[in-house]
């Protein structure tokens, strides 16, 4: 699971590696606030919050000096469309005096232990680096056992010509980064650019978090941050996920009425509905996708009911993406799933499904008689 940049720096904020003061706005109303925390005479930065780097080139990222100036920034990046992802939140921050950027990062290394890399052209990203000048990155493998020792982040350091004056910075940076790298269970943590200010100090400016999704289980600090970012991931893709906590059966519906109306008569028979899919405007083989891979990997979702009624959305269509989306996924899902397909051509939407070997219904009891004999058994 990868963390947007105001959440990686949450993180670091706990493990005291400095960053600027700042504030996520999802709407320009909240600026004048933001101003206020951040203080008028530090202001500002205006940065999307997506999950993709290379936000300055395309305009993602805005200097400000005023009020106005922050609010023409924040107008024009909310909504703005970054490498197929939409800016759904900004994050205002103090500007900073650079003097220098550089790089700092612990990754896995294909030996599969946990690499420092720091490097002296921070700003752009390590690949571009490596390409450009690949005598100036720094690596250290760190042997678990010895942690990282302060004279190593000190030897890499001037072995890449890096000040006295900040050797003391790095050696403190670089070890709170591995602190919550490992306490993280981190695939990736990383600073870029880590800024060394007019004033000499150096600050994260970027961060980015990739937490390893098979640990994320023993995280439940995470688990609220996974919700919207899954929330998030799939609204991208035309699909609204709703978590509700706790109940058994994951609901994939067309039409938020339909969707409620489904809810409801889980509740009747004595279930309850785990999750909500409105697939509304996700109805294509990558919409269904999503869905189909949330449903499955979800562990509180037992069952999957599928009701699908529509008069605009044609029903072979619905069909062929479930298919395809299951076929990418594996050979079969995963979980009972019962189905529904009612409306534009459902016969041939129902005749794809039974062809595949999956049972289809077209009337509602029908379907609810089904779900009710599967969890009848498994009780
Ligand atoms: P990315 O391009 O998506 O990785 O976004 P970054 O957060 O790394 O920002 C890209 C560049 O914007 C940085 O390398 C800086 O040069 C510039 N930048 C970011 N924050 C600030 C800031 O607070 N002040 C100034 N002047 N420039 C900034
Ligand atoms: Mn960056």
């Amino acid at each position: 699971m990868d963390l947007m940049e105001h959440q990686a720096k949450e993180i670091f904020l706990q493990y005291g590696i400095p960053v600027p003061k700042g504030m996520v706005l999802y709407h320009e109303s909240a600026l004048a606030d933001a101003l206020s925390t951040i203080g008028v005479d530090k202001f500002g930065v205006v940065k999307a919050q997506v999950l993709t780097g290379g936000r300055g080139e395309v305009g993602g990222i805005k200097v400000v000096d005023s009020l106005t100036q922050a609010r023409e920034a924040v107008r024009a990046i909310l909504g703005m469309r970054i490498k197929g992802l939409t800016v759904e939140k900004v994050l205002v921050e103090e500007k900073l005096d650079i003097k220098n950027e550089y790089f700092i990062g612990i990754t896995i290394d294909p030996e599969s232990l946990p690499a420092l890399l720091i490097s002296p052209k921070g700003g752009r990203d390590i690949e571009q680096i490596a390409k450009e000048f690949p005598t100036a990155i720094g690596k250290y493998l760190i042997r678990l056992k010895n942690g990282l020792p302060s004279f190593e982040v000190i030897e890499l350091a001037k072995s890449l010509g890096l000040h006295h004056t900040l050797w003391g910075g790095l050696v403190d940076i670089a070890g709170k980064l591995y602190k919550a790298f490992c306490e993280k269970e981190a695939t990736l943590i990383e600073v870029n650019p880590l800024v060394e200010t007019e004033g000499g100090k150096l600050i994260a400016a970027d961060g980015l978090l990739n937490v390893d999704d098979n640990a994320l289980f023993r995280h439940s600090e995470f688990s609220q941050l996974r919700k919207e970012l899954r929330e998030m991931v799939l609204k991208d893709k035309g699909v609204d996920y709703i978590d509700l906590g706790d109940g058994e059966v994951g609901l994939l519906c067309a039409g938020a009425g339909m969707t409620m109306l489904t809810m409801d008569l889980v509740v009747q028979l004595g279930a309850k509905a785990r999750c909500f899919i409105d697939m509304s405007h996700g109805v294509n083989p990558v919409g269904f996708t999503a869905a189909l891979e949330v449903l499955a990997s979800e562990p509180g979702v037992r069952y999957v009911l599928v009701n699908m009624f529509g008069g605009l959305t044609r029903m072979d269509e619905v069909a062929k993406s479930m298919l395809q989306a299951i076929e990418s996924m594996g050979a079969k899902f995963p979980k009972p799933m019962v189905i529904r397909l009612q409306g534009t051509n459902v016969d041939e939407g129902q005749r794809i499904m039974r062809e595949a070997g999956y049972e289809v219904y077209s009337e509602l009891e029908e379907v609810m008689a089904t779900l009710k004999k599967i969890l009848e058994v498994a009780r």
